[in-house]
């Protein structure tokens, strides 16, 4: 893409009654844009990280077998009342219409869910199964000061799983422990992360939180390192200040953020909306059920938290915007401005994702603005770069730069394969 033609822009500042690092950055940085406390707009920049947040997402979900779906936000008041937490769940937004008809704008989707799979569950053949989405949540958080990490209205990746017993469900927990740790993995925050043991309700002894160590947190945990696990300080009495697995003592308290959570969830919604089968015997058995939490401005926020430098952003390939940040440099110069426009759609033929400053600004201006972007890569186009018949690379994460041929861009640009192209 061309800067040129981004309707968006940087900014100097950051908003005054704006607090949190992740929103301050990302708001100067023109990838998002705050409506109101706690709602956010994402622009073009920051959709791209989004989404690409949400295709890794997508594809560890889809490889534990998750089936997608979209369920509305509107959710009638009846389900909320089978469940007790029209009355209970004192975050709930209730809206009603001229009618006076009573809805829920949904915080999580169980009171959906359950009656929808509800018409196709009715043997033991049917089962196991696990359904997801991306969909906006709505929840009157209190606390909305914490820009993208806490919103009021946030994207969040929901699956549920549905078992015969459980058993099978365990074993599937099991398995999205690990298809967890690979998301945060991938999306440049794996370091940082740890499954952490935390109350589990009344339904089941533990839930597990996957939570990345950062000040702007909200949480405490406790990390034992011999393990790579922590214990949420929610419970850490009850755990009688040790580790769960190894039952050391010597555990070091951090400050984290909750990217993620996975709940055995066992007949509670089940129960209310009386989901059941028939097993082999013909009995009627209460479907059993899990379900797995995933924020993606949450992830989004984090990886900014953990990463972002005094400079600005910083992205990690996987999740950037742009592989390539192409500033020209050519200040009015013919020669260098076609010089980078070849450069750019030949990178862009070889499937290099590449945003392209064309503007006609000053370097000093460019360079401090690209870093704030915080595209891994860029790669510096003038009549010097041109006089050497050379590409100068900056690495953004440790601003190492170097001169490179230009037939090099083509083998570490992320993304290309089609290194015969490259002249
Ligand atoms: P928290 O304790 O931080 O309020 P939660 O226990 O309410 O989180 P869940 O209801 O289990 O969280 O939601 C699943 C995931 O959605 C969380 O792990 C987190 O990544 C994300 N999430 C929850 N609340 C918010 C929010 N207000 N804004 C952005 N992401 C959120
Ligand atoms: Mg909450």
């Amino acid at each position: 893409m061309r800067q040129s033609q981004l309707f968006t822009k940087t900014r100097k500042e950051a908003p005054a009654d704006e607090v949190a690092k992740n929103a301050k950055l990302l708001i100067r940085a023109g990838f998002v844009d705050k409506l109101q406390a706690g709602v956010y707009t994402y622009l073009p920049l920051g959709l791209r990280v989004l989404k690409k947040i949400e295709n890794i997402i997508r594809e560890e979900m889809d490889n534990a077998g998750g089936q997608e779906i979209f369920m509305p936000s509107l959710q009638p008041k009846e389900n909320w009342l089978a469940t007790g937490r029209w009355d209970t769940m004192d975050d709930l937004y209730k809206v009603s219409d001229t009618s006076g008809r009573e809805n829920a704008l949904g915080p999580t989707h169980e009171e959906v869910v359950v009656p929808l799979v509800k018409q196709f569950v009715s043997s033991y053949r049917d089962l196991p199964f696990s359904a997801y989405q991306f969909q906006n949540k709505f929840r009157m958080e209190l606390r909305a000061k914490s820009g993208i990490l806490r919103g009021r209205e946030f994207m969040m990746k929901d699956m549920y799983s549905f078992h015969r017993d459980e058993a099978d469900m365990t074993a599937y927990y099991e398995k999205m422990k690990g298809v967890y740790a690979r998301v945060f993995e991938r999306v440049g925050i794996g370091a940082t992360t740890f499954l952490t043991f935390a109350s589990g309700g009344s339904f089941s002894k533990y839930s597990h939180e996957f939570q990345t160590i950062t000040p702007a947190g909200e949480d405490t945990i406790y990390i034992c390192d011999k393990c790579r696990l922590a214990i949420n300080k929610e419970i850490i009495e009850e755990q009688n200040s040790a580790c769960p697995q190894c039952g050391g003592k010597n555990l070091r308290e951090e400050t984290s953020v909750e990217v993620g959570n996975i709940f055995e969830l066992k007949t509670k919604y089940s129960a209310p909306f009386n989901l059941s089968y028939k097993d082999e015997a013909g009995k009627d058995q209460t479907v059993i059920m899990g379900c797995y939490g995933i924020g993606l401005g949450r992830v989004l926020g984090t990886v900014v938290e953990v990463l972002g430098d005094d400079k600005g952003l910083v992205w990690p390939e996987s999740v950037a915007p742009f592989g390539v940040h192409l500033v020209d440099l050519s200040g009015g110069n013919k020669e260098v401005s076609e010089y980078a426009k070849a450069l750019y759609t030949e990178l862009k033929a070889c499937s290099v994702e590449v945003l392209w400053d064309d503007r006609d600004l000053r370097a000093g201006e460019k360079f401090a603005e690209a870093d704030l972007i915080g595209i891994p890569l860029r790669v510096v186009v003038s009549k010097k770069t041109l006089e050497e018949n050379k590409l100068e690379v900056v690495t953004r994460r440790t601003g190492e730069t170097r001169m490179i041929e230009r037939a090099e861009i083509f083998k570490i640009a992320n993304g290309c394969f089609v290194v015969g192209l490259a002249g």
